[in-house]
């Protein structure tokens, strides 16, 4: 078996959360939700939820987006990922919160060992074309890490919706064609044949597909097999609770075996340069 990787999940613990965030948690993990919470809280049980859904690498994502959602710092997910064999961390950047981004992406991955960055656009509102963004850029593209970016709807307040159009990142691609950008959620909503299209146009331009159904994944993108290179599994855990049944629905697609390995692990092993030779864990 080819190795699983989730390439989306976010920590329960936020330094601060808003209160619609908890509302949404409480609500979509049912009656267990406190003791969920609490439990998940440690990272040796997230290890053990993973090892037991077949899971053998997660990215656990940062978040410093005050006005929409809350803030979990880059420092916070690197130390819980610390106590875990198969947590690989993340760094993000608030451009309106810190004078040089550049210069803290460059701490996070050169000093932290993040092995990619997480942006907000919507979240955080500025155009990811917009050049106060584009050290960030430049920066990842000197440490080799990939860019991956929040594309199309959420359901936090605040968020809006213009700063997650796929179609800004082309843009971004163009001017670094060698820096490796993902957008999560395949710009969820009505952008996704934008986004489908765009990850064919550009090399280094992938799609996450972590928030959307799998049993949808073909109504959404009909010719899924033909960008079987550029496509990539997460989950966006906790708020999809249920990451066995999400990865069995994947596999059970009529998709070749092959884009289902590439889906659910190998494309996001290319692209954190993991290796061609990483097995799965035991
Ligand atoms: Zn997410």
């Amino acid at each position: 078996m080819d190795v699983v990787i989730d390439f989306h999940m976010h920590m329960i613990a936020f330094e601060e959360i808003r209160p619609w965030v908890t509302e949404y948690r409480l609500r979509n993990l049912g009656s267990n939700a406190e003791a969920f919470l609490k439990k998940y809280s440690s990272a040796k049980e997230m290890d053990a939820l993973l090892k037991e859904n077949g899971i053998d690498y997660a990215i656990m994502l940062p978040a410093t987006n005050p006005i929409t959602a809350g803030i979990c710092r880059t420092e916070t997910v690197v130390e819980f990922c610390h106590n875990s064999e198969r947590l690989i961390p993340f760094a993000t950047v608030n451009p309106f919160m810190v004078a040089n981004p550049a210069k803290h992406i460059e701490h996070y991955v050169r000093d932290l060992g993040c092995k990619g960055v997480k942006l907000y656009p919507p979240y955080q509102q500025y155009y990811p074309n917009d050049q106060l963004a584009y050290p960030i850029y430049a920066k990842a593209a000197e440490l080799g890490v990939p860019v991956m970016f929040h594309t199309g709807s959420s359901v936090f307040k605040g968020s809006r919706l213009k700063f997650g159009d796929p179609l800004l990142l082309d843009d971004v691609a163009v001017d670094f064609p060698d820096l490796k950008l993902v957008m999560a959620h395949s710009g969820r909503g009505f952008w996704y044949d934008r986004a489908f299209f765009l990850a064919r146009l550009h090399k280094n331009l992938y799609m996450e597909i972590s928030g959307l159904p799998p049993q949808n994944l073909l109504t959404y993108f009909p010719e899924l097999e033909r960008n079987a290179d550029k496509i990539i599994y997460g989950s966006d855990w906790p708020g999809m609770p249920h990451l066995k049944r999400n990865i069995e629905m994947v596999r059970s697609l009529p998709l070749k075996d092959e884009t289902k390995d590439k889906i659910l692990g190998l494309n996001a092993a290319k692209v954190l340069g993991i290796g061609d030779d990483l097995e799965s864990t035991p």
